[in-house]
């Protein structure tokens, strides 16, 4: 099967690294030539266009930034991929966006899966990613022997753009939590008891969530920073559920609060800065 992938950042490298080591060699493309010769470097086979990674390819792989970027992706798909071939995004995007995507492939006649992952990084390098798709079951079926490479757990949410709810869902609750916790640090600190002390007792009781077992210790109280997601594509996320939310008609209070820090209050942290800068701010008192 001949895969491609497209965006070869901090995680469509990984995923090229991954799908190499199993014995799958990808067709990598990005924008940036120092990606390609990463993806090079990691024995992936590199394309230097966009079209010319897409014709011949089985299974496309997207892993990019905005939905600007997968617009041309989609373009370049529908003009010169085989007609039985299946474009795969796993960027995470907005959910309308999504589904024209998907019924713009459908058109053409070839088959589109949004499929949005959680695992950061580390898991697009190893091959444990989790994949929220959405999409027909049947297309799925022809695709999985190339996401099992990629995804430990791939769970299909529903039909198109079913796989970004779920992951708009999940990372506004990652934002919620590490906002929360970050307060919570605080006001344990102020009350003479170190954040560590608390994270010892939360990480075996019931308050603990990701933000207190992974992010806090390994990113933040180290002073590591170094996750591989930018600030600026936690703020994408966060804009994009609050668009999922108002456009349902749904009101949401605490998240709307949490998503204020990430988009309107936590300006000093740069949109190219870890992630986690910004619960750290939150815990120096930058929020107030
Ligand atoms: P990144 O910024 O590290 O990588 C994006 C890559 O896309 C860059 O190398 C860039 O040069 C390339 N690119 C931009 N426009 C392009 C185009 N038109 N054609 C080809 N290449 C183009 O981002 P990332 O952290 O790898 O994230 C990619 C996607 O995955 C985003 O949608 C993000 O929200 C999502 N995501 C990221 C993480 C994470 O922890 N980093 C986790 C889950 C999901």
């Amino acid at each position: 099967m001949a895969v491609a992938i497209i965006g070869l950042g901090n995680m469509g490298l990984g995923m090229a690294a991954t799908l190499v080591r199993s014995g799958l060699v990808p067709v990598g493309f990005d924008l940036a030539p120092k990606r390609r010769a990463l993806a090079a470097e990691a024995g992936a086979g590199v394309a230097a266009a966009l079209a010319d990674a897409m014709a011949g390819s089985d299974v496309v792989v997207l892993s990019l930034p905005h939905g600007r970027a997968v617009a041309a992706a989609v373009e370049a798909f529908v003009a010169v991929a085989p007609t039985d071939a299946v474009l795969v995004d796993t960027s995470t995007l907005a959910v309308a966006e999504t589904r024209a995507f998907a019924a713009r492939v459908a058109a053409s006649g070839r088959a589109f899966l949004d499929a949005p992952v959680s695992g950061g990084p580390a898991g697009a390098a190893s091959g444990q990613l989790t994949a929220m798709v959405g999409g027909d079951a049947a297309v799925l079926a022809r695709v999985r022997p190339v996401l099992e490479r990629l995804a430990a757990r791939i769970v299909h949410v529903g039909g198109a753009g079913a796989g970004q709810v779920a992951k708009l869902a999940n990372n506004m609750l990652v934002a919620t939590h590490l906002v929360a916790a970050a307060e919570a640090m605080r006001m344990a600190e102020a009350a003479g008891v170190p954040a560590q002390a608390v994270l010892d007792v939360v990480n075996a009781a019931s308050g603990r969530s990701a933000a207190t077992e992974v992010n806090l210790p390994r990113w933040i109280l180290s002073g590591s920073f170094d996750s591989g997601f930018a600030a600026g594509l936690m703020r994408k996320d966060v804009g994009l559920a609050l668009d999922l939310a108002r456009d349902g008609g749904v009101a949401v209070p605490v998240l709307a609060r949490a998503a204020e820090t990430w988009l309107a209050r936590s300006g000093a942290v740069g949109a190219d800065a870890d992630f986690n800068r910004v619960p750290a701010w939150v815990m120096e008192g930058g929020d107030g």
